[in-house]
């Protein structure tokens, strides 16, 4: 008959940790192996980075990597290690590469976002903000005369942390709407308009869209589930357009790539770079 002992169960690494320091070792164990990195092609943490599926769906992981690796065209190779509970660390083989997929972030596989940051050497993975993740976002119906750069700071850092400033729509001024990278929250629902005071002491509101949206909750507005699989309405029972307070209409359309081509602007201006090391310099 199998005997268990009582210490028989999984122990976390702190456990293991304090274990290790009451232990004493004996002389084999105390033999160092020594690590050397030598070669061009040794993959090196500094230019690693911490991705997470930010989504219930249970996803093809394998499949993921291949669309990733055929869309980022990085220089060199990268490789994905799955970790638990939805986590991937993906080893770009050159910071080049990193500071240029993620300052295009947000990436979506599967209409599901795989929210990433620079890996930090010693860093529990539970401790990444995965749920703070960039977007490019538009805030329309806003008059055009009070379209300025101040008003754009304000709105991007009512709406959450500002990284860019995208401000040049039809020569050098915002026509339709102003365009911003914002980090947000995707713990809480997404935002879906910005008032505004107008001199007169009337009201202003601006409606905002999201560019590449994942999937998300057209009930409550959260990014992660889907209208079917909502546990946080307290609407009660059944889905009906009365209780369905977001839709697609908080979405930019996506566009093939060539118009996308032409919408792409050049006047970007960087607010702030602190989702990356010194190291990955943001861009547009
Ligand atoms: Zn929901």
């Amino acid at each position: 008959m199998e005997e268990r002992f009582d210490n028989d169960k999984i122990i976390s690494t702190d456990e293991i940790n304090e274990l290790l320091g009451k232990l004493k070792f004996l002389e084999e164990e105390s033999i160092q192996i020594m690590s050397t990195k030598g070669g061009k092609n040794n993959q090196r943490f500094e230019s690693w980075a911490v991705g997470k599926i930010m989504a219930m769906e249970h996803l093809n992981r394998e499949v993921m990597y291949k669309v990733f690796r055929s869309l980022w065209y990085t220089k060199e190779e990268v490789h994905f290690v799955a970790l638990k509970e939805g986590a991937v660390i993906v080893k770009f083989s050159c910071l080049e590469d990193r500071s240029q997929i993620l300052n295009n972030m947000p990436w979506l596989f599967d209409k599901c976002l795989f929210s990433m940051a620079p890996f930090v050497k010693g860093k529990n993975i539970a401790s990444y903000e995965f749920w703070l993740s960039p977007f490019w976002l538009r805030v329309y119906n806003i008059p055009i005369e009070v379209m300025d750069r101040q008003l754009a700071l304000d709105v991007g850092n009512a709406i959450g942390e500002l990284m860019a400033i995208d401000w040049k729509d039809r020569n050098g001024a915002w026509t339709e709407f102003m365009r911003l990278k914002v980090k947000i929250d995707i713990s809480k629902p997404l935002r879906r308009v910005m008032k505004f005071a107008s001199e007169d002491g009337g009201e202003m509101i601006g409606v905002i869209k999201y560019e590449r949206l994942p999937n998300f909750c057209y009930m409550c507005g959260m990014i992660g589930h889907n209208t079917k699989k909502c546990q946080n309405s307290t609407e009660g029972v059944g889905i009906n357009d009365s209780n369905l307070h977001y839709g697609s209409w908080i979405r930019v359309p996506i566009m093939n790539p060539d118009q996308d081509k032409n919408m792409r602007r050049n006047g970007v201006e960087i607010v702030k770079t602190t989702i990356h090391t010194n190291e990955d310099k943001e861009e547009s």
